[in-house]
């Protein structure tokens, strides 16, 4: 409670502001991941690793837009290619060179020949799981039991509450997520628990003997929405065999771990070569962007005509230069090095305040990602991550961090994400705060 009202005292400001946006935005907020109680913080600029909200208060960012700026805010480099192509005109609906060359450098580095582009992640999983029903004739889709791919209606099905009241009965899965999910769409997508290859393959063999069998498994190779749960040794390996096996196209989700944990993402950092993947946030360097990649038989209806993958905004030439300039010139394999010695030094940190306070975690990350679990337990899927974690403990993490000057993502499930801008110095002032708190909690 004390620190909540301390809080509150320090962004007065933002009160003020959600006072007046209540009356114009639904909920004061232009999404309903940016609600918080009492009020959300709003924020007024950023620069490499610092935002500044409008109370005026600087704030180291760990949570970079739900990890989107991995480049830092305001990367010179990024903001000059920008400006110059808004000199030059922002929108055609019709290609320019940038794209070109953007696909040219996610071919190299994803090692899939074909790409397409969109505006949001969502946009990418949407089309991608269209891709996937074309390219095998089926509709059902089987996705990872609470892991989220955006918010259109094939993938708002099995990612949270709703366990709580199914136990542990995954067979009853297909549960939308919030209102408005049509049943008839949740049913065609079902979910299975991470990390676990042979629940997987029981589930679809029992699919295909329904006649129910899945287009496409949808999975993040990490998942990056309980904080940070890595594969364990052999998984993907299982998942991949599996699939191709049973002709289900697997689709990685790396719109979290794309251009966050290695220059070739998920597919580069853990060696399992997906049908389909699925890029956005960081791609744009702040601009809204998406993409999809893909062998050439998963896109040769698309390439046929057959599958409709269109929009207006596709391949916009202000996100296309951004992503050229944050691909070529910012997100080279040495940012990449040299944020996994940032995310070391921050895990390593972590890791000895757990260690002399006992604190009820571990730390565990990946590239840029990472995070302390609030759970003594190895969280490995959904169910261990809802059965361990302290939510409470996490929430006052939450109000620690930002009354000592540290921008986390609000809420249990995410993680950090470090940018190329941080320093060894931020890195120890967020280990710092959590040893300050983990100290309060043991006085
Ligand atoms: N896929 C994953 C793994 C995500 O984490 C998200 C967003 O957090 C999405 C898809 C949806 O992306 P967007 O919010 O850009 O639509």
């Amino acid at each position: 409670e004390r620190e909540a009202r301390r809080l509150d005292e320090r962004t007065q400001g933002s009160r003020a502001f959600y006072e007046r946006a209540r009356r114009s935005l639904a909920g004061g907020v232009a999404s309903s991941y940016q609600t918080r109680d009492p009020w959300p913080i709003y924020l007024e600029r950023g620069k490499g690793a610092r935002v500044w909200d409008v109370d005026g208060n600087e704030l180291i960012d760990f949570h970079n837009g739900f990890g989107s700026m991995v480049q830092g805010h305001a990367h010179p480099t990024i903001t000059k290619a920008v400006n110059a192509r808004i000199e030059l005109g922002t929108h055609f609906a019709a290609p320019t060179e940038d794209a070109i060359v953007v696909g040219e450098e996610l071919a190299r580095r994803w090692g899939l020949p074909k790409w397409r582009y969109v505006n949001s992640g969502s946009e990418a999983t949407m089309d991608a799981i269209r891709i996937a029903r074309a390219a095998t004739g089926r509709d059902t889709i089987v996705k990872i039991f609470g892991s989220y791919h955006g918010h259109h209606d094939y993938v708002m099905v099995s990612i949270g509450v709703e366990y709580d009241r199914i136990g542990d009965r995954f067979d009853l899965a297909s549960l939308p997520y919030g209102l408005g999910i049509p049943r008839a769409v949740a049913e065609m997508t079902v979910a299975v628990p991470f990390n676990d290859a042979e629940a997987m393959e029981r589930r679809i063999e029992r699919l295909i003997e329904e006649g129910r069998a899945p287009a496409c498994v949808i999975m993040e190779a990490a998942m990056m929405n309980l904080g940070v749960v890595l594969p364990e040794p052999g998984y993907l390996e299982a998942v991949r065999e599996i699939t191709r096996r049973h002709g289900i196209l697997l689709i990685f989700d790396e719109v979290k771990t794309g251009l966050c944990i290695a220059a070739g993402g998920a597919v580069e950092r853990f060696g399992v070569r997906p049908d389909l993947v699925t890029l956005a946030k960081a791609l744009g360097g702040g601009l809204p962007s998406g993409a999809i990649g893909g062998t050439e038989e998963a896109f040769e209806l698309v390439e046929a005509g057959k599958v409709v993958q269109v929009g207006t905004y596709n391949g916009n030439p202000l996100s296309m230069a951004a992503a050229r300039a944050n691909l070529l010139e910012v997100l080279t394999p040495a940012a990449y090095a040299h944020l996994d010695t940032l995310n070391d030094r921050l895990m390593q940190g972590c890791q000895a305040v757990i260690e002399k306070f006992s604190f009820p975690g571990y730390a565990v990350g990946v590239g840029s990602k990472g995070c302390v679990t609030f759970s003594p337990e190895r969280i490995s899927d959904y169910a261990s991550f809802k059965a361990n974690q302290d939510a409470e403990l996490c929430e006052l993490a939450w109000l620690y961090n930002m009354n000592r000057g540290i921008f986390m993502t609000p809420g249990r499930e995410e993680e950090w994400t470090l940018s190329i801008t941080h320093t060894f110095a931020e890195c120890d002032r967020f280990v710092a705060v959590f040893e300050e708190l983990a100290h309060d909690l043991t006085a």
